[in-house]
């Protein structure tokens, strides 16, 4: 009996469970999140695209816009 429930596990892209995909953890700026084998060439590719749709911090080192604060 483990208190880890691992029901509610979901690939952060497509939502789909390891009752139906195989999933792996990643971690990224102490957030945890879960993906599949089909998902994880998003990551791969088109990480900055991808990770604020699903709420990680985009790394200081993507490319991207310049924001002028501070
Ligand atoms: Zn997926």
């Amino acid at each position: 009996m483990s208190a880890t429930t691992i029901a509610t596990l979901t690939c952060i892209n497509c939502q789909r469970t390891e009752g139906e995909i195989p999933l792996t953890q990643w971690r990224m700026a102490g957030q945890r999140f879960w993906i599949c084998p089909d998902c994880l060439p998003f990551l791969i590719h088109r990480r900055a695209e991808v990770m604020p749709r699903w709420n990680l911090p985009v790394a200081a080192a993507a490319k991207g816009e310049n924001h002028a604060e501070g």
